[in-house]
């Protein structure tokens, strides 16, 4: 049986507002094996980050099953989601989040420390991840003296650093050129290569392209690249 990471079933994410509820996710259903790199793309307000965020437990759905990595999260408590959350996942956002009192490399230590990984291993493993991600010369750099794309760059090496079995990119892209854009999917390309199972959230199709496999969200449903358009 292939080793399935991610499996949803009707996935329905409801919110209230103005004493209305509105059905944003409208019966999901998704199953990510170990070692894809899955690109889901859509229009903007079509529920991308609303899945995301339940993928990467900072939410939970209304109502549907998710089983991740074995276990149904429904029986897990707010210790054992934490620590899913913290050694299971890693995430990237459009925005980068770095610390700017932080240089590149302590940047990096930052969840290896609340991991209580030993200072010696932080300080290999951050070298070790800044060199993979193409960023050996800055690693003493602070945020404010690198470019959004090596910004990008640090905070994948962050995400990287409890060897996360899932890499989870919101927009990763979004607010870089397209030049510097396609040299983070090259990078997420490489990772893949190298084992990282990625599932990368984005509204532009021709950033989608370059994942292995693509689906299609729209207005809270999903379905296979050629059954919707974006
Ligand atoms: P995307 O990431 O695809 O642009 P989102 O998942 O952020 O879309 O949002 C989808 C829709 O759900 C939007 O119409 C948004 O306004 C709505 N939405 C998201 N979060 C909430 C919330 N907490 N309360 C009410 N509406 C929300
Ligand atoms: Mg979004």
């Amino acid at each position: 049986m292939a080793d399935i990471l991610i499996d949803m079933k009707n996935i329905v994410r409801e919110f209230e507002s103005g004493g209305e509820t509105l059905r944003i996710l409208k019966g999901i259903d998704l199953k990510v094996e170990r070692g894809e790199f899955l690109a889901i793309v859509g229009p903007s307000g079509s529920g991308k980050s609303t899945l995301m965020n339940i993928i990467g437990l900072l939410d939970v759905a209304t109502s549907g099953t998710y089983i991740m990595d074995g276990q149904n999260i429904k029986d897990l408590g707010e210790d054992q989601l934490a620590y899913l959350r913290n050694q299971e996942i890693g995430f990237v956002f459009q925005q980068y989040f770095l610390l700017p009192r932080l240089t590149a490399r302590e940047n990096v230590m930052i969840p290896m420390f609340y991991a209580d990984m030993p200072e010696k291993d932080q300080l290999e493993k951050s070298a070790e991840l800044l060199e993979k991600v193409g960023m050996k010369d800055r690693m003493d750099f602070y945020p404010n003296q690198l470019s959004g794309g090596l910004q990008q760059r640090v905070a994948i090496a962050r995400a990287l650093g409890t060897g996360p079995s899932l890499l989870l990119a919101d927009e990763p892209t979004g607010a870089l050129d397209q030049k510097t854009g396609k040299q983070i999917i090259e990078l997420f390309r490489q990772l893949n290569n190298d084992g990282t199972t990625i599932v990368m959230i984005t509204h532009d199709a021709k950033v989608a392209s370059n994942a292995k496999r693509i689906l299609k969200i729209l207005d809270g449903n999903i379905g296979e690249g050629d059954t919707a358009d974006a």
